[in-house]
């Protein structure tokens, strides 16, 4: 609620103004903007949300990042006398840093990723999303991989991470990381010009893109 202060003027006629509106009409799109609350734009939200993603991985990442994923650890709040052991390694509570990050299971697909991709190998989830949150504005076919294969890897984690706990079916690291490459170089693949000018051979190679990098 806006209060002004108001000085009649004597003579004057009074008129309706619809503050919200620059024309002083209601407009109800002007009311919307009004109304609605601004937020500033998160880090991670161009690391989720690009026009190239795979829908489905976007999801579950935007989930992640807000941490709103039924890990074991939120579960537990509800229900405390279930485990919150991570089914992954059996080692720690499976909070959402420790599922996408600190897990000795989903760091060696890091590990194997962070080399296929060329990039660092971060300490933790917040110096990653703030690391390609900087480096990965400018529009590049490198760029467009590390982002889906970043969606991607969140996504399978959390696939397996299901898969044991409903199927007791196990898959370890290495056909992790060949189901990320499979589904993100078929995306690529699908583009019909992807700009691979700024991808390293070396680096197109590992994913199975060579044949689109120009020479
Ligand atoms: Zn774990």
């Amino acid at each position: 609620m806006h209060l002004f202060d108001i000085y009649p003027q004597e003579g004057e006629k009074d008129t309706v103004v619809w503050v919200p509106s620059t024309s002083g009409s209601f407009k109800i799109g002007q009311t919307w903007h009004w109304l609605r609350r601004r937020q500033d734009r998160k880090i991670w939200h161009r690391l989720v949300w690009f026009s190239q993603a795979i829908p489905k991985h976007s999801f579950i990442s935007w989930l992640a990042v807000l941490n709103r994923l039924s890990t074991r650890a939120r579960q537990k709040q509800w229900t405390p006398t279930i485990s919150d052991t991570c089914i992954l390694c059996n080692g720690s509570p499976e909070t959402n840093e420790h599922l996408f990050f600190k897990c000795s299971y989903t760091r060696r697909i890091w590990q194997q990723l962070s080399s296929m991709l060329g990039i660092p190998f971060a300490d933790s989830w917040q110096v990653l999303l703030q690391w390609m949150g900087k480096k990965l504005r400018r529009k590049s076919l490198h760029n467009l991989l590390i982002k889906l294969a970043w969606n991607a890897a969140i996504y399978h984690t959390w696939l397996e991470r299901n898969r044991r706990f409903h199927q007791q079916l196990f898959k370890v690291e290495s056909m992790i990381v060949q189901d990320i490459q499979f589904e993100v170089r078929s995306k690529i693949l699908g583009f019909s010009r992807p700009n691979s000018s700024l991808l390293p051979m070396g680096i197109a190679c590992k994913w199975g893109l060579e044949t689109i990098v120009k020479h």
